[in-house]
């Protein structure tokens, strides 16, 4: 099955932070990708913009060179040609008075502008104010900000304070590149384009949820960032919390941005305080071939966690008493994004304790392999009396719908091209981050005040043994973290 390609309005748009890491490695590669499928118009612009001086062409050397590393099929090809056409440089410091002319001259006055801020997040305040002071806003202007919006409910209140003076909410696109993943929008389709869901969605029959974010690499060249965040701040605060609202929300009226975003706002503010013996948090150690966390960040007395699981509860009808389990881990045995919901046992066995009880197991992976799994009972083949197993009903997306239906659309070109058609719908409204945040901060601040210090676990494992503890004295057990 071939998606379908909907061009959107030539529209310029200009990567503050051009020469950046991000805009390497996502934001250009996702662009060319929407030109080479015919979304993006020729006659579009993209203008770089970053500190350094270079010139045009130096810039689409840059430009060429990221393509090739990170995603460009036709090597100079004319489709590559025409794509660098459309490509400029600019040199402003954010900070400065020079360059805000050049870029005004680069402009087209009535179309659609984004201007994307890949830069440092304290850099915001001077770029939104001098986009604004330079006259360079117009009413079809959109802001682009990326992670990590705030590090604690006053730093984004005063993020969300200092663009609001400049920008209004719904010119405001805060990335969280989860929700551009294909799957993720499909928890949505599943949960309200099926009746077979909505009915069992709820306390009554959901016994608990699981969700998984797992990773296989460790913190990286991001070392000096992640050692101040953390796996709470740093993915439980924006991409699980994000996951958990699309699971748990109410339907919305429409598939429209502010009805799912009220209702995900919602899901926040239902959200209990977590007890602090339903946290572990971990930091893995080295083997002898890979460091270990802190041998990685340069920090031998760090109690930054790179590991976290919880237990949440959302205090509402529909989930009173059905707890929802987070983790998400660097170092892990691999690379896996899971929601699975595990369903109640069947009231009463028919066919005896002896055969067994199962409980249904609905597994959506977001990644690796994208897909659904179903996992019911039937009875095992066979003569000798009735015996139950599992079985899944599996449904990799990628199979039934052709590769071209999967993510050959990552989550930046979904993203990018959202915001050029003004859908705010898979962006975070300025109330949800704070939400998270109000949420967040005080669990973040008990491990100091407890001078709370992380568990060590073993690089490939699935974590330390006391988060299998915390499912154990439940009664209940993770699924397994599955390449
Ligand atoms: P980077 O350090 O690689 O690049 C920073 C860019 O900002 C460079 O182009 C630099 O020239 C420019 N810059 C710095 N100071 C400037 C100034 N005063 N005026 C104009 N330009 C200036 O950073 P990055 O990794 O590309 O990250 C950019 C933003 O995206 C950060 O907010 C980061 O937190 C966020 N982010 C990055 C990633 C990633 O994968 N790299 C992922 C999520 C979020």
């Amino acid at each position: 099955m071939v998606s379908r390609v909907i061009p959107v309005e030539p529209f310029d748009l200009v990567i503050f932070g051009g020469t950046g890491d991000l805009a390497r490695r996502k934001i250009l590669p996702a662009l060319y990708r929407r030109f080479r499928a015919g979304q993006m118009p020729a006659g579009s612009r993209v203008i770089g913009a970053a500190r350094s001086a270079r010139s045009t062409n130096d810039y689409r050397a840059f430009v060429r060179e990221a393509l090739v590393e990170f995603g460009s099929a036709d090597e100079g090809g004319q489709v590559e040609s025409a794509f660098l056409a459309l490509v400029h440089f600019v040199q402003i410091d954010v900070t400065g008075a020079q360059g805000w002319a050049e870029l005004a001259a680069q402009l087209q006055p009535d179309r659609v502008r984004a201007y994307y801020f890949s830069v440092r997040p304290r850099l915001f305040g001077a770029l939104a104010e001098r986009i604004q002071s330079h006259g360079l806003a117009t009413p079809d202007t959109r802001i682009v900000v990326e992670k990590p919006f705030g590090n604690d409910l006053a730093s984004a209140q005063l993020l969300n304070a200092t663009l609001a003076a400049h920008f209004e909410e719904n010119q405001i696109y805060r990335i969280d590149h989860y929700l551009g993943k294909e799957t993720v929008q499909n928890l949505m389709a599943i949960r309200f384009g099926n009746m077979m869901f909505e009915p069992l969605w709820n306390s009554q029959y959901v016994d608990h949820i699981q969700i998984t974010v797992a990773e296989s690499v460790g913190v990286g060249g991001r070392g000096d960032y992640y050692d101040r965040a953390g796996a709470m701040r740093d993915m439980m605060q924006n991409h699980l919390m994000q996951l958990l609202c699309l699971i748990a929300m109410e339907p919305p009226a429409k598939f429209d941005p502010d009805a799912v975003r009220d209702e995900k706002l919602k899901v926040i503010r239902a959200l209990g305080p977590v007890e602090p013996h339903h946290i572990v948090r971990g930091q893995y150690e080295g083997n002898g071939d890979l460091p270990g966390y802190r041998d990685e960040v340069g920090n031998a007395r760090s109690f930054t966690e790179s590991y976290i699981a919880l237990k949440a509860h959302v205090s509402n009808w529909r989930w009173a008493g059905t707890p929802i389990y987070l983790r998400t881990g660097k170092r892990l045995v691999a690379r896996s994004s899971v929601i699975n919901v595990v369903f109640k046992d069947a009231p009463h066995s028919i066919f005896g304790e002896a055969a067994g009880r199962h409980a249904n197991l609905l597994s959506i992976r977001l990644q690796p392999n994208e897909g659904i799994t179903l996992k019911v009972t039937i009875k095992e083949p066979g003569p000798g009396g009735m015996r139950l197993v599992d079985v899944p009903l599996d449904m990799s997306f990628a199979e039934a719908l052709g590769p071209d239906s999967q993510s050959a659309t990552d989550a930046y070109e979904r993203l990018i091209m959202d915001v050029i058609r003004g859908n705010q719908t898979l962006f975070m409204r300025g109330d949800e981050v704070e939400a998270a945040w109000a949420w967040t901060d005080p669990i973040i601040s008990g491990w100091t005040a407890a001078g709370d210090v992380p568990k060590p676990y073993e690089i490939g494992s699935t974590g330390p043994g006391d988060a299998e503890l915390l499912m154990k004295r439940d009664g209940r057990q993770w699924q397994g973290i599955n390449p």
